[in-house]
């Protein structure tokens, strides 16, 4: 058995696809901490045990060290203690997840909302729970992997689509006689960062009568004016609830977004019309047979929405620090490109495994952690660093950034460059 493993995890080593695990904590102890210094601790880490600037964390608004956020956890713990004790429906529910689902709900701007312990569970969960054997899924080729389990899962027919193919979707939809129909879709795509065109899917939808779940786990807190994310983006549903021209048009919406990103914690969300979010409740499987987050994650995440909402200041410096990292990288003439990406996501695509692997590694001899994205995470020969932005850089730590990309770029060692 083990000369069998042993043998496979040659072959990954062989092919540039074994994965690294590395142990990861604060570089900066709450010891030291002098008042707001959070945002160091968001963004400088002891990587196995060597200090690195990290771009590699989706910790995008800075909240997972948050003075606010951390308060609200220790007041839950002392209020609730560590653990849940059961799954929701059993009896670890408590009165933080009540009050969290339904500010999650009034922030997107959708009528009721479900809180699941992770974004991973919430598809795998969701996507069987709404349709089955018979029904039909269309699902855009770049979807990511937790929403690609879930379809598997449900046994309904899998159509997938070229990515963000509105053309090759209307026609797969309308060639479809399935009883029901579910178009998927990142609403931000994970490994790209573009945004997905939700208005047209949702009248492309209306027309073929089909639903459509959104997974916007990258948009949640980063996309719309009080960080309610793609929705609001495309000024279809936000805080002012929904828009004028939307309205009595988003029953056939599944929304999903997650809380471990933006939001800094832990869990995530999925949001639409009552009887829908009733109906997940009653047969999503991960959420009936897994202990809930306990309440020391959910409270935290309720002062996260409140900082969302109080502090636009956090999505304008990530703006400006996309502008900055996008004109450095121009003016760097650096042998690879920016993606174009309006999101904290900024991936800057290398080619091949081996090389993209070369700059992760020149880039950490200079103190920078930027994580290589390879197959099957993404396409064949379009490896990448994935740059992730948070409020909590400075425009120097990008302007750093910049500086040791350039300074990789020369590498002899890259076979490419
Ligand atoms: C991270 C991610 C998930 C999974 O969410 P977790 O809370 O980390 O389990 C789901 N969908 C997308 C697009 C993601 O990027």
């Amino acid at each position: 058995m083990t000369g069998l493993f042993d043998r496979e995890l040659g072959q990954l080593q062989a092919a540039h696809l074994a994965r690294l695990r590395r142990q990861v904590q604060p570089a900066v102890a709450p010891a030291d901490l002098a008042a707001h210094d959070e945002a160091l601790r968001a963004t400088t880490y002891l990587i196995d045990g060597k200090v690195r600037l990290s771009f590699g964390g989706n910790d995008y608004l800075g909240l997972s060290q948050h003075p606010a956020l951390l308060a609200a956890a220790h007041e839950a713990i002392n209020r609730y203690g560590v653990g849940a004790t059961a799954s929701p429906l059993v009896c670890g529910h408590s009165p933080e997840h009540e009050a969290l689902e339904w500010e999650l709900a009034e922030r997107v701007g959708l009528p009721r909302a479900l809180y699941f312990y992770a974004g991973y569970a919430a598809n795998v969960g969701a996507v069987p729970a709404l349709v089955s054997r018979g029904d039909a899924i269309f699902s855009d080729a770049l979807n990511h992997a937790c929403l690609i389990d879930g379809i598997r899962l449900s046994r309904a027919d899998s159509h997938v689509v070229p990515h963000a193919d509105l053309g090759a979707l209307a026609q797969a939809l309308k060639a479809s006689t399935a009883r029901r129909k579910l178009v998927i879709t990142d609403a931000v795509f994970s490994m790209d960062g573009n945004v997905a065109d939700v208005p047209a899917l949702l009248e492309l939808c209306e027309r073929h009568d089909a639903w459509l779940m959104i997974d916007d786990a990258h948009g949640f807190g980063v996309l719309g004016a009080h960080g309610e994310g793609t929705l609001a983006h495309h000024g279809i549903a936000g805080v002012n609830g929904v828009s004028p021209a939307w309205r009595g048009r988003l029953d056939r919406l599944i929304y999903m977004g997650t809380l471990g990103k933006a939001a800094g914690v832990a869990g995530a969300f999925v949001a639409g019309e009552p009887s829908m979010i009733e109906w997940l409740m009653q047969k999503a499987r991960t959420y009936m047979f897994a202990t809930a987050a306990p309440a020391m994650v959910a409270a935290p995440l309720r002062a996260a929405l409140r900082v969302m909402n109080d502090e636009p200041q956090r999505r304008a410096h990530l703006d400006a620090l996309r502008q900055r990292l996008r004109e450095g990288v121009r003016a760097a003439r650096l042998p690879w490109a920016l993606m174009p990406s309006e999101t904290a996501i900024q991936p800057l695509v290398i080619g091949s495994n081996e090389d993209a692997l070369a700059v992760m590694d020149r880039l950490d001899e200079q103190g920078v952690w930027v994580p290589a994205i390879r197959p099957p995470t993404v396409p064949e020969g379009t490896a990448r660093l994935r740059i992730s932005l948070s409020a909590a850089h400075t425009l120097e730590q990008v302007d750093q950034l910049v500086t040791a990309l350039a300074q990789a770029s020369r590498s002899r060692q890259l076979k490419q460059a």
